[in-house]
């Protein structure tokens, strides 16, 4: 048997006027993810507790089976798997390089989406200065990882996405428990330290003089250290991989014991290369049991509040995506199990996640269909599955229910 799981990010909404009332996934045209719900068997799924924050790693790491509360660490320690950098028993934290305004105001959180090279270069002079029980790793664009022997992660950090237009030297690491003050201490000198070294480096003085802003500071948060996690081959005894573009996806697919399979043109964005997506997911299937296909677009068209957008992304993600993967399964002639799923919903009036159950469809040969037709909010509240919590919903599409 093989398994696939078609997660469309942020897909679920809430009823839209503009749309008498209805959501996106009532009026896309999806006759594939339709399929899903009418061959299979459907319910709802709450993928995030009240008590949970509602970003993306943490639905995700719930749809995949995990508790949250006990796996989420942080994005530092997530990004360090997919990018192939084991932490040991060491802190891991996001290290941003940033760009600080002249008044001493966070710029913006991406140093003007400055190059991978150019921040290779930047950090490489930082490097020079680090003690011996601190690394930093050069990740994509602004984004980076800092790892660390021997700090304590209880502290308090400001994402800097979160904070555009104030003044940095307002926003240090502060620490949540006295244990933890040496090093909020010790990782706001290194702060300061890349002031200093950054500010006259010459990328950044041929970014200005290019009109560009400067990678001037190094920014640390969501510190954190190796979730205790366990494998889909000692949980359920398969293999698999992870398609996705974005590296949260990835890393908490590398703890799980997934493959990491990188596709060109994989963009996060509403351009992104469907096709080869499928493509990868059934090569991914034809050597091992399981794929976990994690495509963005619904969400990022959420977070735009573009309603038309949105609807085209799950009319593309249901055509050129599920429907090409279910036709090459149905052309091996293997028996599958597939599921169709959000992470959350990204209402595109609200343009932020929430925390609404949201539309499970599961397929597997081995189970009668019941009686829902169509995907979507309101049909799956019918539907024979109820409503999954916790490990629920991996279990039931593993076949191992409790
Ligand atoms: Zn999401």
């Amino acid at each position: 048997m093989k398994y696939v799981i078609f997660l469309g990010d942020g897909m679920a909404d809430e009823p839209v006027a503009r749309l008498g009332g209805k959501t996106p996934l009532q009026v896309a045209r999806k006759p594939n993810i339709d399929r899903i719900a009418r061959e299979g068997r459907t319910g709802m799924f709450r993928t995030l507790q009240p008590d949970m924050a509602t970003g993306s790693a943490v639905a995700n790491l719930s749809v995949m089976g995990f508790d949250p509360r006990q796996c989420f660490q942080g994005r530092g320690v997530l990004e360090a798997a997919s990018m192939g950098v084991d932490i040991g028993e060491h802190m891991a934290m996001r290290c941003n390089l940033i760009c600080i305004a002249d008044d001493g105001t966070i710029k913006n959180h991406s140093a003007g989406h400055i190059s991978s090279a150019e921040s290779d270069q930047l950090l490489e002079a930082l490097r020079a200065h680090l003690p011996p029980t601190m690394r930093l790793h050069t990740g994509v664009s602004y984004r980076h990882l800092l790892v660390a022997e021997g700090l304590n992660t209880a502290l308090e950090c400001a994402p800097p996405h979160d904070h555009p237009g104030e003044r940095a030297a307002d926003l240090p690491i502060r620490a949540k428990k006295p244990e933890a003050e040496e090093s909020a201490r010790v990782l706001n000198e290194l702060t300061a330290l890349s002031q200093e070294i950054l500010r006259d480096h010459p990328v950044n003085r041929a970014r200005r003089a290019a009109g560009k802003d400067p990678g001037n500071s190094i920014w640390l948060w969501s510190p954190g250290r190796k979730p205790k996690m366990w494998t889909y081959a000692e949980r359920f005894g398969v293999t698999g991989g992870v398609i996705s573009a974005v590296d949260l996806i990835f890393g908490i697919g590398v703890y799980a014991g997934l493959e990491k399979v990188e596709v060109p043109g994989a963009t996060g964005l509403a351009d992104t290369n469907y096709e080869g997506k499928a493509d990868a997911c059934l090569r991914v299937l034809r050597e091992k049991d399981f794929c976990y296909l994690h495509v963005e677009a619904p969400d990022e068209a959420g977070h735009e509040g573009n309603l038309e957008l949105k609807i085209r992304t799950i009319e593309d993600f249901d055509r050129r995506c599920i429907g090409r993967v279910l036709e090459g399964l149905e052309a091996a002639g293997e028996p599958f199990v597939c599921a169709v799923l959000p992470d959350h919903p990204t209402p595109v009036e609200k343009r932020i996640h929430t925390r609404e159950p949201i539309p499970v469809a599961i397929r597997d040969p081995r189970h009668p269909a019941d009686d829902v037709q169509v995907y979507d909010e309101v049909s799956c509240r019918t539907g024979a599955l109820g409503l999954f919590e916790g490990d629920a919903f991996i279990r039931s599409f593993f076949g191992k229910p409790a």
